[in-house]
């Protein structure tokens, strides 16, 4: 194996460490939002698809389906209601939350 591919997937390795402490200790969002959907208001948490325990098994055993595996699952992040999971949250201030919130 090229020692580039090894290099760049160390790297890959090490960003993933640091997106997943993150994602651990911080909150994806500190401000409370409105769901059109079930009308609740609190603050959005972060959704990953798929494992945290197929993630790290792929990468030891296979660096390059880890890193695919990890991209992947960071793309797929999504920000969403933690009543309902409805990814169309609003921030309160917006028109539609004032509208619905003042009835
Ligand atoms: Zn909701």
């Amino acid at each position: 194996m090229p020692i580039i591919l090894i290099v760049v997937c160390v790297v890959a390795f090490l960003i993933f460490v640091v997106h997943w402490a993150i994602d651990m200790f911080v909150p994806a969002e500190a401000e409370e939002k409105y769901c059109p959907s079930c009308g609740n208001v609190a603050a959005p948490k972060s959704v990953t698809p798929g494992s945290v325990l197929l993630e790290i098994m792929l990468w030891l055993f296979a660096l390059l389906p880890g890193l695919i595996y990890s991209i992947w699952r960071r793309s797929q992040q999504r920000i969403v209601c933690p009543h309902c999971s409805n990814i169309g949250m609003v921030p309160l201030d917006s028109p539609r939350a004032r509208a619905a919130l003042s009835r």
